[in-house]
This record gives C-alpha cells, sequence and structure tokens, in this order.
C-alpha cells in the first residue's frame, strides 16, 4: 500500500521487540528508518540490514534515550542524514520491578528516566523542526498497566501514566501546528520484557485475556501504522489499548 511513502520515522530502542516490528512495518510501507539503541550490538545490526533488504534508508544511531542532551545531539544528526523527520515513536522502555517497600531510588529513577523522560528529551528536541514543518505524528508507547496500574510496578506504571498525561498535553499545545500525538497502550505482548517474567505471573495474565491468548509486536505495529499514517489524521491525544480485551 505504501502509505508511508517518502517519510522517516524515529524510533527509539528499536534493535528488538516491538520497536523493531514498528521499523519493520514502517519500511515496508515506504518509510525511511532512523533508529535508536543504547549499544550498537548484533540486533541493532541484524534489524538495520533486514530494514536495508526493503529498499529504504536506515541508520542505527547509539544513544541513551534517558540523556536529555545527547538526545538534541542525536537529532540533529538525524535531520542532517535524513533531511527530515515526518514521525516519532517513542518506544525505549525497560522494568525493574518491586513491591513499594522494597524498591530503591535506584530502581525509581532508572524507570521513570528511561521510559518518561525519555519521550520528553525527543519530544522537545524534535518538535521545534514538527512545528516548522506544520506537519508530524508522535506516538508514544505506554502500557495497559499505566491505565490501570499494577502491585509491583509503581516506578513503571507511573512512568507510563505519565506518558499519557504528556502526550494528551502536547496534542493540545500543538494540534493548531498539524502534528498530532497519540498513545498506544500495549497489554501482554511477547518479546525479551515478558520473556523475563515467571511461569506463573504469565499464567495469570493469560487468563485475564479476553482473546485468549498474549500479543505479538506486529499487534502493535499495526495500530502505530494506522496512528503515524493519514489513516487517522482527524485523530490526537488518544489512548488505544492493544490488549485482547484485557480488563486490569
Ligand atoms: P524489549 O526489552 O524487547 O526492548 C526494549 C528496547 O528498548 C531494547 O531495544 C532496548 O535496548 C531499548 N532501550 C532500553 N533502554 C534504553 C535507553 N535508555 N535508550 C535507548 N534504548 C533503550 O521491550 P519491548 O519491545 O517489549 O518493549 C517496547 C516498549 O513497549 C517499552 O516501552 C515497553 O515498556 C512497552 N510495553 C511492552 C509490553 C510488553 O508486554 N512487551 C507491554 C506494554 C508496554 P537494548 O537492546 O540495548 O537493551
Amino acid at each position: 500500500m505504501n502509505l508511508l511513502k517518502g517519510k522517516t520515522t524515529i524510533v527509539t530502542g528499536a534493535a528488538r521487540g516491538i520497536g523493531k516490528s514498528i521499523a519493520i512495518c514502517f519500511a515496508k510501507e515506504g518509510s525511511n528508518i532512523a533508529f535508536t539503541d543504547l549499544v550498537i550490538d548484533d540486533n541493532a545490526r541484524i534489524t538495520t540490514e533486514e530494514i536495508k533488504l526493503l529498499g529504504v534508508n536506515v541508520k542505527c544511531y547509539t544513544s541513551d534515550a534517558s540523556d536529555f542532551k545527547s538526545t538534541h545531539k542525536i537529532i540533529d544528526k538525524i535531520i542532517y542524514d535524513f533531511n527530515h523527520i515526518d514521525i516519532l515513536i517513542n518506544n525505549a522502555g525497560i522494568t525493574s520491578d518491586n513491591l513499594i517497600i522494597r524498591m530503591t531510588e535506584e530502581q525509581w529513577d532508572s524507570v521513570i528516566n528511561t521510559n518518561l523522560k525519555s519521550v520528553f528529551n525527543f519530544t522537545h528536541a524534535l518538535i521545534p523542526k514538527m512545528i516548522k514543518q506544520k506537519s508530524g505524528s508522535i506516538i508514544n508507547i505506554s502500557s495497559v498497566v499505566g491505565v490501570h496500574g499494577n502491585a509491583g510496578q509503581v516506578n513503571y506504571s507511573a512512568s507510563k501514566a505519565g506518558i499519557v498525561g504528556l502526550t494528551k498535553s502536547i496534542a493540545k499545545e500543538i494540534g493548531s501546528r498539524g502534528v498530532r500525538a497519540n498513545v498506544i497502550a500495549p497489554g501482554f505482548i511477547f518479546t525479551k520484557m515478558t520473556d523475563q517474567l515467571s511461569e506463573k505471573m504469565k499464567t495469570d495474565w493469560l487468563k485475564q485475556i479476553p482473546l485468549r491468548r498474549a500479543g505479538i509486536p506486529d499487534d502493535i505495529a499495526n495500530v502505530a501504522l494506522f496512528l503515524a499514517s493519514d489513516l487517522s489524521s482527524y485523530i490526537t491525544g488518544q489512548v488505544i489499548q492493544v490488549d485482547g480485551g484485557i480488563n486490569t
């Protein structure tokens, strides 16, 4: 269909998992891809090669998304390399779970900085350019636990709830400039992140899902494609749960 022909997309943390699936889906629709990874490892190299085979321009940048100053430098580099950016996917994220009584300050800070400050960093660095070009779509990856909460994940839930507030606010600030911002809140998706969960936790999650299966990264990529493309040109400030109907 080529829904994104000639566009350029930044995806943070896209060497594997959901970010990789979004990058590949968008490349299949004609978008050039600039993606970031903490360290350029085999995953990043493989993802780069897979995207290259789809016939678009692709480059991976080493970046710690939680770092404000270096994010601004990375955005400048990406704009120099690709000329313009149309779509930003804030995907990079981590977990560091604990009950609040056992949670350390380091666990709190690392999750808030990687999951929430990173969204501020990339959006802050890129938004002046999107406003100038009077177009752009920003998609932030939150989580159903940011909407409903989850025992053992106060840091993660707070970071993901913060993304919802941030996105709804920027949608109001920049809608008049032609820039849209939306949230995807995935449920339980099979990736390395959920692989770390105990078998009991996985079974408990699965029991709660009306569609009776875990999600796969492509379930998220398909919704991201809709939100990035002109198919959703009258949608901004929304949170779309992609969770098999889970009621947490
Ligand atoms: P993965 O752990 O598979 O992938 C996360 C990616 O983020 C990795 O490529 C990782 O890089 C990168 N990353 C981590 N920290 C940073 C950082 N500081 N700067 C740049 N990149 C970083 O996770 P998923 O694909 O499952 O998750 C993707 C997003 O979806 C996350 O925001 C997550 O919270 C969210 N999500 C996932 C759900 C799920 O069930 N899987 C459910 C709800 C939300 P590296 O390879 O170098 O570690």
